[in-house]
């Protein structure tokens, strides 16, 4: 669940806000695309909702917690319920897949017969399994990027945010990508995908929200990229 009301961004080292109040609220279970050119703000946005970055002003409510005011004790049991998923991976490079993912669940305190199940779950539902041995580097661009969303997925967050997750990738593993968000989505995940692949948001017919200059200028259900084009 997402509310966001009224959100303002200002990097004080910046002459212009990133964001300039921006709304907007996503279902539990919702899927959408955050689109829109590149410095309209739509990292900020998904830095915001994922905790990492304050807001100058706002509502932002997230998973039922009150984002923009948590506390210090609040904040890690916040980040438990949102995973997140950048364009570069982010793998620790010489700790094997299983390693990188049981790491994410440790630090939560899970017993290990609980992280081996889960890490073998998740593993088979981003077909990886028979991979945990590897090391990142031993594996293609698309499989490191399956890890990094088992990773994402590993502590059932109500919410995935995916930041440009195909920009590394080609085309064909792109869409597969995009399959698997949805997938994940269908299992009841909220998912908010931010995207530049035109092709791929036309092809899956879902909520477009389109960012320029830190306002949201479209938002559409079942909508085009370019049809968000000013
Ligand atoms: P997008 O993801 O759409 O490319 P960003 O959120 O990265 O946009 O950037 C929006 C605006 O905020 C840009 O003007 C950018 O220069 C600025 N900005 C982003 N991150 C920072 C930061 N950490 N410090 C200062 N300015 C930033």
């Amino acid at each position: 669940m997402i509310h966001l009301r009224n959100v303002r961004k200002q990097y004080w080292e910046q002459a212009h806000p990133a964001l300039r109040g921006v709304t907007f609220r996503m279902k539990p279970g919702e899927f959408a695309f955050l689109v829109g050119p590149s410095g309209s703000g739509k990292s900020t946005l998904l830095r915001i909702l994922h905790g990492e970055e304050e807001a100058s002003s706002g509502i932002i409510l997230v998973n039922n917690y009150d984002v923009a005011h948590l506390t210090r004790r609040q904040l890690p049991y916040y980040r438990r319920t949102v995973g997140m998923v950048y364009q570069d991976f982010r793998l620790i490079p010489n700790r094997t897949v299983e390693e990188n993912l049981s790491f994410a669940m440790r630090a939560i305190g899970a017993p290990d017969k609980q992280i081996r199940a889960r890490v073998e779950e998740v593993l088979e539902q981003v077909e990886l399994t028979g991979h945990k041995h590897n090391y990142p580097t031993e594996l293609s661009g698309g499989e490191q990027q399956r890890v990094a969303v088992a990773r994402a997925i590993l502590n059932h967050p109500a919410l995935v945010l995916a930041d440009e997750p195909t920009g590394n990738l080609d085309p064909k593993l792109s869409y597969e990508m995009m399959k698997l968000f949805e997938q994940i989505n269908e299992d009841g995940t909220t998912v908010l995908v931010v995207t530049h692949e035109q092709s791929l948001v036309d092809r899956f017919h879902k909520r477009v929200i389109r960012l320029e200059e830190g306002k949201i200028v479209a938002d559409e259900e079942d909508g085009l990229y370019q049809s968000c084009e000013t």
